[in-house]
């Protein structure tokens, strides 16, 4: 990782959600997001619950300190060692302002034992003093590797007035709090008491286990979210193959309604065409005839003899008589133009209707 990119992470580790600036008292929540107190303050200003804080990234709820002030919510030690870092390692390039006189300066120090920066004046201030004697102070220009990592594992301080200078060392196991020497003699006396570095190392191992643990549990529902996943490909696939099935069944029901529509239409068109198409044949047989005859009738007029005209026009009286007219006759014919009508099958519209296409069976 190049230094740049190597920056730009440490800027935005270090970096409140909200003022997108370098946090300014980072304070923690049980959620572990991380905001500065102001920030925070001013979101829980505007909210209706004194009691709940929300938290501005994740939403969870958490319970206010009891003493109502969010001062008193954890502060992220570690965040404070990066911020320090970031300051160093931008030195070159920015100036930084000492945590005395508020200077800036370009050639600053930074002490491990006040975890301030100082300005060129007030480092010779402080090495003056007689209590400082043993404090580790470093030129920024002069840091390396292995002092960052001094910076980030140093010592945390009291918080409490007139304590700031004393080291964070015990561990009231009685009231859950880290104390500094003046804290454990003033206010935990008969308190059962720990040295910090011991309950630290009890509840690294305590919480090394529980990340195991929940780790565990995470990848056992995953692996469950996995198998429901497959499960649910496998449902809607049979799923398919059931509309499917249906679809088939549904096809074959109207394929057969269709056959037996084409039966029923091709039977009224034979039924209609047949029987004035027969009609008609017959008609065409009589007038075949009836000209035939006339042709013969001719014939004997123009050959025959007296007496055969005599017989024929006794023969053409009952030969043109109203009711041997084929034409008079097919006229008058009510059966002529048929009154076929359609009777639809009811009942099985009826069960149609009443019964399902299908049940479905598991
Ligand atoms: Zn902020
Ligand atoms: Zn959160
Ligand atoms: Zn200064
Ligand atoms: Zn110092
Ligand atoms: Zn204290
Ligand atoms: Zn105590």
């Amino acid at each position: 990782m190049d230094v740049e990119t190597f920056l730009n992470d440490l800027r935005a580790q270090v970096s409140c959600p909200l003022c997108k600036s370098i946090f300014t008292d980072p304070k923690q929540l049980p959620c572990l997001h991380v905001f500065c107190l102001q920030c925070l303050k001013h979101r829980h200003e505007t909210s209706h619950d004194r009691d709940i804080i929300k938290c501005p990234d994740c939403q969870a709820l958490c319970t206010v300190p009891d003493s109502g002030d969010l001062k008193d919510l954890p502060t992220s030690y570690y965040l404070n060692g990066l911020i320090d870092v970031l300051a160093i390692k931008e030195q070159k390039t920015s100036q930084v302002r000492c945590g005395n006189c508020d200077k800036e300066s370009s050639e600053s120090f930074y002490c491990f034992h006040c975890r301030i920066f100082y300005c060129q004046e007030c480092f010779t201030g402080h090495n003056k003093l007689r209590g400082n004697e043993d404090h580790r102070v470093l030129a920024l220009k002069d840091f390396q590797d292995k002092d960052f990592e001094d910076v980030l594992k140093r010592p945390s301080f009291c918080q409490k007035e007139w304590h700031e200078k004393e080291e964070l060392k015990y561990f009231c196991k009685t009231c859950e709090a880290a104390l500094c020497q003046t804290c454990v003699l003033m206010d935990h006396v008969g308190h059962a008491m720990v040295h910090i570095d011991e309950e630290a190392e009890r509840r690294k191992i305590e919480i090394e286990s529980l990340i195991k643990a929940q780790k565990c549990s995470l990848r056992e529902n995953m692996n469950t979210i996995a198998k429901i996943d497959e499960e649910c490909a496998q449902v809607i696939q049979h799923g398919e193959n059931v509309k499917r099935d249906v679809q088939k069944f549904v096809d074959k029901l109207i394929a057969t309604i269709e056959a037996k529509t084409q039966n029923v239409l091709a039977s009224v068109e034979n039924e209609a065409n047949g029987t004035i198409i027969a009609q008609k044949k017959e008609m065409e047989n009589q007038l075949a005839l009836l000209e035939s005859s006339l042709e013969r009738a001719d014939k004997l007029l123009s050959r025959g003899t007296d007496i055969d005209v005599v017989q024929l026009s006794q023969f053409m009286e009952s030969m043109f008589s109203d009711e041997t007219d084929p034409l008079q006759a097919a006229d008058n014919d009510p059966d002529r133009l048929p009154a076929l009508v359609f009777v639809g099958n009811e009942s099985l519209l009826e069960t149609i209707s009443a019964e399902g296409i299908g049940t479905l069976q598991s």
